[in-house]
């Protein structure tokens, strides 16, 4: 309500009639004094208009007159565009030669909704029930009759005035409602359909939108591209940079994909989502031909893997992409998500977190799998899942210092499968536990074995899955395994490679404690492949680094890769931890590793994984002939 629209009663008087103008200037006027004035009038003027009436109750107007119907629209709509609409009109219904009252009432509505229209007639004609119906609404439109007394006309003027203000002050009230309803209205919306970090469409959102755009586009022959991306090792992120920089990284992400498709030059626009904590998604209509998806898909990743300002530091992300179109790979939006996820999951699982194009393909093996899931199930409870051990030996002593218990699946016709064809579908299936208490059990069994049968106590490292750092009973099942087949706790050391425990350090943290507060040894497998910062090391209570592979195998191409695997045992000794080489092939290798201080090494120069009994026979035949269990021929002089 503006102060315009409140400060007056402003009451416009149409008449040709000279006098009858002056007579409702008379009685509208300040000082109009009735003959007979009545308590009833005062009264119903204090009650109506309150501050607004003066001192003896009578109330202002502010009235305007004009003798022709034209004039009187005119004076309207000046009012209107003025902000200072009129309460009423007093129209006279004659007035030739000119436009009659009931037009210029017509008229005047149309201008304005909310001014109370009084047509004024000697006759009854038109019918006064008629006229609400010809020129609504019909609260307000009324019928005076002529000639009237004045007070009548006073009293019809506050009564309308009145009204006019209780009208606005209802339509004030129901905008303020309005407008709250559809703020909350549009704060849900939000919440529902919107990402509050990023500001970006949800998955909700953009599934709505691209139904939207598979029934928009139709018929166009084009392809609908929905490419979904994860951020790889986010949390970790998240947690060493804090979790302000995390949000700011976030956001940039969704600012950067977005203004990666400023120039798609489609109709209908690219939507970017977030759709879970670091996985984002463009869904990009009207797509050309193949050339032009492949394009886009590579331009979304190379955006997100150039480098971020964050806080004043540069960071380098790696992203996993899954990509799936319409209609090629489904008929709408869910089936199509369904595969650009099955394609993410895919690039997630590969080492180098590429681009994966759903195809057709991936069906086949979804169903292939589902036949080895039923399958694994049954193998673990058969029995068919066991250990296979690998050597470690000690560099000083040449001796066996422990050994790597290596899944392997025996199926019933002999064949053996290794552990990448099912750990990551035990994973999928949420039954890594089961498999990994399976692995144990084997493990516990031998280790058990060697002690009653020979008295032979040597340490096993068994392999943990990342799942299994979320399971909260991790402790205690492993507990239950060991003393059912009272095996010592300093016996077991469980591996754990680096890329693993950084995904997730508040979850790995704790977990690692209680491990190594239970007494099992906690080895870091694959070391030197996660991200460079080391300072979580220094927290962790781990015993062990076991160097990845990959140096091991480039360590003989370059100086440089010799100082790589140097500065890695320098930083194990400095850090007071047991340094295993891993993935020994050549004896040039091993004297390697031997002469930079590596405590252990493990590789197929030095012993293959082996099926218990040939692991066996393997160390009986080592311990034989090189005497006193010394295997490792520069060790042969040294003091023993
Ligand atoms: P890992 O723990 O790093 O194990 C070492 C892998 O390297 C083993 O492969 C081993 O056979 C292989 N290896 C050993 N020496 C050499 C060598 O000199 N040269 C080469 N090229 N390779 C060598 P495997 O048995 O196929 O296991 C692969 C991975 O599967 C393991 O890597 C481990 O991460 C995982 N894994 C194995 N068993 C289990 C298990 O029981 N549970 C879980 N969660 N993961 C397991
Ligand atoms: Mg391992
Ligand atoms: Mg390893």
């Amino acid at each position: 309500m503006t102060p315009d629209e409140t400060s007056s009663n402003r009451v416009l008087v149409v008449d040709d009639d000279v006098q009858l103008i002056s007579e409702y200037l008379r009685c509208l006027g300040e000082d109009f004094e009735p003959a007979n004035a009545t308590t009833t009038l005062s009264d119903l003027e204090k009650v109506l208009f309150g501050d607004d009436a003066d001192e003896r109750g009578a109330a202002r107007f502010e009235v305007h007159s004009r003798n022709r119907g034209e004039a009187a629209v005119a004076a309207v709509e000046e009012a209107v565009r003025a902000g200072k609409p009129y309460s009423i009109v007093f129209l006279d219904i004659r007035m030739p030669p000119g436009m009659d009252g009931i037009e210029a009432a017509r008229r005047i509505r149309a201008l304005d909704a909310n001014v109370n229209i009084v047509i004024v007639t000697g006759s009854l004609s038109p019918e006064p029930e008629n006229l609400g119906k010809e020129i609504p609404p019909a609260d307000r439109i009324f019928f005076f009759k002529k000639p009237f007394h004045a007070v009548e006309c006073r009293q019809l003027a506050a009564a309308l005035c009145g009204k006019w203000h209780a009208d606005l002050a209802l339509r004030h009230a129901n905008d303020v409602l309005e407008q709250r309803v559809w703020e909350r209205t549009e704060a849900l919306h939000k919440l529902a359909y919107f990402d509050p970090v990023t500001g970006l469409p949800n998955r909700l959102r953009l599934t709505d939108e691209f139904d939207r755009v598979i029934h928009e586009g139709n018929g166009s022959g084009r392809e609908t591209l929905l490419v979904l991306l994860d951020i790889e090792r986010f949390s970790f992120l998240n947690e060493t940079m804090g979790y302000d920089s995390g949000t700011e990284l976030l956001k940039a992400i969704g600012r950067r994909l977005s203004r990666t498709f400023d120039d798609h030059g489609s109709d209908t626009g690219v939507t970017v989502s977030r759709f879970g904590a670091d996985e984002f998604a463009c869904l990009i209509p009207q797509v050309k031909d193949h050339a032009s998806l492949q394009e886009l898909v590579e331009r979304i990743k190379t955006t997100v893997e150039e480098p971020f300002l964050i806080n004043g530091r540069d960071l380098f992300l790696k992203a996993a992409l899954g990509a799936a179109w319409y209609p090629t790979h489904g008929e709408n939006a869910k089936t199509v998500f369904r595969c650009a996820e099955a394609a993410l999951h895919r690039s997630m699982r590969r080492p180098d977190n590429g681009i994966t194009y759903y195809h057709n393909e991936m069906l086949i093996s979804a169903r292939h799998r589902f036949e080895l899931e039923t399958e694994l199930r049954q193998a673990i409870e058969h029995k068919e899942i066991i250990a296979h051990f690998q050597p470690q030996l000690c560099l000083k002593t040449g001796r066996l210092a422990g050994a790597e218990a290596l899944a392997r699946w025996r199926r019933p016709d002999g064949t053996i499968l290794l552990p990448a064809e099912f750990i990551p579908l035990s994973e999928d299936m949420g039954i890594s536990d089961v498999l990994f208490e399976a692995v144990l059990r084997r493990v516990c069994e031998s280790v058990r074995r060697w002690h009653d049968e020979c008295q032979w106590n040597i340490p096993v490292s068994v392999n943990l899955s990342p799942h299994q750092l979320r399971n909260h009973d991790l402790v205690s099942l492993i507990q239950k395994v060991l003393e059912e087949n009272e095996v010592d706790r300093k016996l077991i050391n469980l591996e754990l490679t680096e890329t693993v425990l950084l995904e997730d350090l508040t979850i790995a943290r704790p977990v690692l404690h209680d491990l190594s507060r239970f007494g099992v040894g906690v080895h870091i497998d694959d070391f030197g492949t996660g991200y460079s910062s080391l300072s979580y090391l220094a927290e962790l209570p781990v015993h062990t680094l076991k160097i990845d592979q990959s140096f091991i195998e480039r360590l003989t191409e370059s100086k440089t890769n010799e100082r790589v695997v140097q500065a890695i045992v320098a930083l194990g000794k400095a850090m007071q931890l047991q340094v295993i080489a891993e993935g020994i092939e050549t004896e040039q290798q091993l004297l390697l590793v031997n002469e930079f201080g590596c405590d252990l090494a493990q590789g197929f120069f030095l012993g293959k994984p082996m099926a218990e009994k040939d692991f066996l026979g393997w160390c009986d035949a080592v311990a034989e002939s090189t005497n006193k269990h010394a295997v490792l021929p520069f060790v042969a002089g040294r003091e023993r």
